[in-house]
């Protein structure tokens, strides 16, 4: 049997460099004030208030973990310690791996790594956040086509450029579904299938090699073991299997909304990537704050738990810098965007930032209003 084979056109986008225009000052400006601060106040990294809070945290899951395999439990404690477990495992992404991914954890290399490395025990890899986190939403956020954060299916429509379809009238609705298999789907899918095809949507990745394939796969296979393994041998299959899905569920909406209201919200820009040759209107510094956005900077027990990823805007314009001290450099950075007249995008309180993602997913999801003729 003979079949003739049309060419198949490229199904790969591919990705245009994008450069930002010259800095106009005020990233000069800032770095000589945060510079002159480290002066001041020596020290970028975590130091040993975050050894404490990492060894708090870990102690804390470790604990709660030993209960919910070997404790003397009901159903109910056990549903509970699965969201603890869940919300657990967000703080150490949030508080160690975050640092440690971005080298801010520690002055010493090889602590970072391992900071970093908590991630592939907690079932994501950390070569893979690597270049979706690092490289990509760092390099462009909010950027159509770029930032992968806002590209994540047709389900969802995260930014303007993206087209409009029927169902995105619902998407503020059934949006806490999908941030709820979002966990499962990057520990049990998503990795393996990335470095499989080599990318990351429309960015191409390098096949991880050594000490990356050893941390990638061993990781996987410590998460499995401690998430389905281990469990299996002392209860039965399906009990286990429903308190992962809880654990995973409670995680991934954590995560996402932790994340979501840092750039996604009416509060944050979402400028057009520049044409092909072209540069983006604004330096890469002022690209930063404007699609980014903090909230609950007053907050001593949010900023604790969260990573400092309430100061998201300090996390994008120093993110080798340990989130321990963001809370000082957000009264450096806002006052360097007032002199320089940059908008500080600041959403009071977590709740009132919720409910700006929760608006601006319901407004993407309708026409956007016509001017009146
Ligand atoms: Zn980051």
């Amino acid at each position: 049997m003979t079949h003739s084979a049309a060419p198949r056109a490229p199904t790969v986008r591919t990705v245009a460099k994008i450069r930002f225009a010259k800095d106009d000052g005020f990233h000069a400006a800032l770095r000589q004030r945060v510079e002159a601060h480290f002066q001041a106040h020596p020290g970028r990294h975590g130091g040993w208030t975050l050894g404490l809070k990492t060894a708090l945290i870990l102690i804390a899951l470790a604990g709660a973990y030993g209960f919910l395999v070997w404790g003397d439990i009901n159903v109910l404690q056990a549903v509970a310690l699965a969201m603890a477990i869940g919300l657990l495992s967000a703080l150490v992404g949030f508080n160690i791996q975050h640092d440690g991914g971005h080298q801010a954890f520690s002055a010493v290399p090889w602590r970072n790594r391992l900071a970093a490395a908590t991630l592939d025990v907690a079932g994501a890899s950390s070569y893979v956040w690597n270049w979706k986190h690092a490289v990509y939403h760092h390099g462009f956020p909010n950027l159509s086509g770029h930032d992968t954060d806002i590209d994540v299916s047709n389900l969802v429509r995260l930014e303007p450029h993206q087209p409009l379809r029927a169902h995105h009238r619902w998407q503020f609705l059934y949006i806490w579904f999908l941030y709820g298999i979002m966990a499962m789907r990057w520990q049990i899918l998503d990795d393996f299938r990335d470095v499989a095809k080599g990318r990351i949507g429309p960015h191409r990745i390098p096949q991880p090699k050594g000490l990356e394939v050893l941390i990638l796969y061993g990781g996987k296979a410590i998460f499995f073991a401690l998430a389905f393994g281990i469990p299996m041998w002392f209860h039965p299959p399906l009990q286990v299997l429903g308190l992962y899905a809880v654990m995973a569920a409670t995680l991934g909406v954590f995560l996402s909304v932790v994340f979501q209201l840092a750039h996604n919200t009416g509060l944050c820009e979402f400028p057009a990537p520049p044409e092909p040759g072209g540069r983006m209107a604004h330096s890469w510094a002022v690209h930063q704050v404007q699609t980014s956005a903090d909230f609950a900077r007053d907050s001593r027990l949010a900023t604790w738990f969260l990573g400092g990823l309430n100061f998201q805007i300090e996390h994008h314009l120093f993110p080798h810098v340990s989130h321990v001290h963001y809370p000082a450099l957000s009264r450096i950075v806002e006052e360097t965007c007032r002199d320089h007249g940059i908008a500080y995008r600041d959403h009071g309180s977590f709740l009132q930032g919720f409910m700006a993602h929760v608006r601006w997913l319901r407004d993407l999801g309708r026409p956007a209003p016509q001017p009146a003729s």
